[in-house]
């Protein structure tokens, strides 16, 4: 568990630039792998080709200016809160996350680490709000898990859990849970396709597909309880490989037809 910062009662902004910290120049490094329980990160020969995981930070969070923390809010290390952002008195932001502009993350909020959250997301802690009869301190929870990504301005509707490295498209409306690694689109969103812990999409289908592989980092994954799971070693099956182009063909080829999202 990182450890966190609480913040101070009154407190408002203002992380020093001395806590920031370029971690950029320590990509490189293999990344380790907790969530297929391969620790060695399968083989030292098996290299991630193209892309690198950030490595944890142990920096101060960071806290742009407008930006206001409430008493009591906690916020691991590395994380960074945008622009005109609130974090309430409650609310949970882990390690390495990212908190882009004007996204307030309200008590009974938990994003785990290395979350990114785009710009005007809008998390919520009442299902049934009334002006008149006030929930609080019952909150409907909101988690998501270590490394998803809520697109700008999508809309969690608590109780919601998202999973790990799953994506949530720009302006999706979530109302039920969503697995590891699917990625949501839509009102009220809906399962379209799965993401590599990269972000790069694997799959565009509703269902998982039984094995896939990342042409961008070249990690491994086989279906696992109505999701998907990194693995180690051989595919059971002949994998869905993500149709990133090769880095030296030309950024004019069009890409195919609905792979954006
Ligand atoms: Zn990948």
């Amino acid at each position: 568990m990182p450890k966190s910062t609480r913040a101070k009662k009154g407190a408002v902004a203002g992380a020093s630039s001395s806590a920031r910290r370029d971690t950029s120049k320590a990509a490189s490094r293999p990344t380790a792998r907790a969530s297929s329980g391969d620790a060695s990160g399968a083989s030292a020969a098996h290299e991630r080709p193209s892309i690198a995981r950030r490595a944890p930070s142990i920096a101060a969070p960071r806290v742009v200016e407008s930006a206001v923390v409430a008493a009591g809010a906690e916020l691991g290390e590395g994380c960074v809160v945008g622009a005109f952002c609130f974090v309430a008195a409650g609310a949970r932001v882990g390690r390495g996350a990212r908190i882009q502009s004007h996204t307030s993350v309200w008590d009974g909020v938990t994003l785990e680490a290395d979350v990114f959250v785009g710009p005007a997301a809008a998390f919520t802690n009442v299902r049934h709000p009334r002006a008149a009869f006030p929930r609080a301190p019952r909150w409907d929870r909101t988690v998501v898990e270590r490394g998803a990504t809520i697109g700008a301005h999508a809309t969690l509707v608590a109780p919601v859990r998202v999973g790990a490295e799953a994506v949530v498209a720009a302006g999706a409306v979530v109302t039920r849970d969503v697995p590891p690694h699917a990625i949501v689109a839509g009102v009220p969103a809906r399962i379209i396709g799965w993401a590599c812990a990269c972000g790069e999409t694997l799959a565009l289908a509703r269902v998982a597909p039984a094995s896939a592989s990342c042409a961008l980092c070249d990690r491994r994954y086989a279906r696992a309880g109505g999701a998907i799971a990194e693995v180690s070693g051989a595919l059971p099956a002949t994998p869905v490989r993500s149709r990133r182009a090769p880095r030296s063909r030309s950024p004019s080829r069009p890409s195919p037809r609905g792979r954006r999202r």
